[in-house]
């Protein structure tokens, strides 16, 4: 059979829609032929996911595995809202089932364990060993539990959840919510940067703040922070004050905000300017890139991955690529969508490259959406381009919130964020 067709005719095979039974016919996404390409994606979260059905839809013909272990992958997007009573765990759920069996990507649920840049190849946990021509890598984040005296793995998942990662962090937190007496405190510790979702913990203080107000009263949100300022820190501060009055009270790491220790069997937090008690405590610790990107050797001494921004080649290990918040990536955030967005560009370039073409250079977006309150939405957009400085962004495109926005804008916003998030699950995991 793998001499009768070229690659050409594959596609159009493809195409006209007899992929399907040919591709369960010889066993999924592995190769058919011998010349074959075949692309492995390690990790199937927002990243990962969008460069392996991506490539899929610009040349079926590359034969693509996605190895990730999560069966049911939860979003962090939409996890705040969890734990303010908004939304359910079922609604941030996302399964793999549309890129396995409508888009021909194989999905193989195992860990990748090491990564043999010279060889080509990935060993899984389970035993098996993919060989590749094309990695890409969208391992996320890894948390420094060691950064903080007392804190660790153990204490993050049994009484001080850091709920960074969405799944059973995300329910312990908001099971310490639900369960808190009325009239503790919450107190929420953000990391200083680099760290996923830089506005991230402002929207969970203001949920959590939401939920309070009507279920707990008696209670307020302290948020200790290392940092002096905070993303969208004048949208935030404003929501906070007309929705929840002293509700929220921030505290900036100069302003005794900077956490030293924790203390769980008293749940308490130790800060230069003293002790913090809180009924809940959400700790969450710095971070750093995932395990296997670090393991096979694609960071430099930042600790990230430093890559070719046309193509997320990395410069260390050609052949493989680094998108995601694992990636060095210029002026983008680590959020889902701008890991969504270079896992296309990643994509377009792999294919590119297979087919023996230039990658063009890419234009890349971010947008991001936080809800101060369930009709009260704020965002900030970003275009960007490839210049001598890196990926910048596009001065003029995108923005912010205006201060000034009045109700009915704000309304609108949160509603966008949900539009937002049904679009972007729909795009990378339907
Ligand atoms: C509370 C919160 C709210 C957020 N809200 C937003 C938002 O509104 N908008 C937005 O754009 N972003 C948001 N983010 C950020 C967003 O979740 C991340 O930036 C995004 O998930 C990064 O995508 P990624 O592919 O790099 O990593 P991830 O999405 O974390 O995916 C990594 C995947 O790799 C897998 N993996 C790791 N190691 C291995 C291995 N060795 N072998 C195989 N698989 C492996 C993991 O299981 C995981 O599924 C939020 C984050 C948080 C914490």
């Amino acid at each position: 059979m793998s001499q009768k067709f070229t690659r050409r005719d594959f596609s159009k095979l493809v195409m006209a829609g007899a992929a399907g039974s040919t591709l369960s016919l010889f066993g999924g996404a592995k190769p058919l032929f011998a010349n074959q390409k075949h692309v492995v994606v390690v990790g199937g979260g927002f990243g990962g996911a969008s460069a392996a059905k991506y490539i899929k839809k610009l040349d079926s013909s590359i034969a693509v595995t996605l190895v990730e272990p999560l069966t049911t992958y939860y979003t962090c997007p939409f996890s705040n809202w969890v734990l303010g009573g908004l939304k359910e765990m079922k609604d941030i759920a996302q399964t793999y089932d549309v890129l396995k069996n409508t888009h021909g990507v194989e999905v193989i649920h195992d860990t990748a364990t090491e990564i043999d840049a010279a060889n080509h190849s990935v060993t899984l946990k389970g035993g098996k060993v993919l060989k590749y021509d094309r990695l890409v890598v969208s391992p996320g984040i890894d948390f420094d539990y060691d950064a903080i005296e007392g804190y660790s793995e153990e204490v993050a998942n049994t009484v001080m959840p850091h709920a960074y990662k969405a799944g059973p962090q995300t329910e312990l937190l908001a099971k310490q919510l639900q369960e808190m007496k009325d009239g503790d405190n919450v107190i929420i510790c953000p990391p200083g940067n680099p760290f996923r979702c830089p506005p991230g913990p402002y929207e969970r203080a203001s949920l959590v703040a939401n939920y309070l107000k009507k279920n707990k009263p008696n209670s307020k949100v302290i948020i200790l922070d290392t940092k002096e300022k905070f993303s969208k820190q004048g949208l935030f501060t404003k929501g906070w004050e007309r929705l929840y009055g002293d509700l929220i009270e921030w505290r900036a790491g100069s302003a005794g905000g900077k956490i030293v220790s924790v203390d769980p069997a008293n749940m308490t937090v130790q800060t230069a300017n003293g002790p913090v008690k809180g009924g809940v405590i959400n700790v969450i610790p710095p971070q750093k890139v995932g395990k296997i990107a670090l393991d096979a050797g694609l960071t430099n001494e930042s600790g990230w991955c430093p890559v070719n921004p046309i193509t997320f080649e990395s410069t260390i290990h050609p052949g493989i690529h680094v998108i995601g918040d694992a990636s060095i990536a210029g002026a983008m955030p680590k959020s889902g969508f701008a890991a969504s967005s270079q896992g296309k560009v990643t994509a377009a370039s792999i294919v590119r490259l297979m087919q023996g073409m230039v990658p063009a250079p890419p234009s890349l977006v971010n947008t991001c959406y936080s809800l101060v309150g369930p009709g009260y939405g704020i965002s900030v957009a970003a275009v960007y381009k490839l210049t001598s400085d890196g990926i910048v962004s596009i001065k003029g495109a995108g923005g912010l919130t205006p201060m000034d926005a009045d109700d009915d804008q704000l309304s609108e916003e949160a509603t966008y964020a949900r539009g937002w998030y049904n679009n972007i699950a729909q795009d990378i995991w339907g």
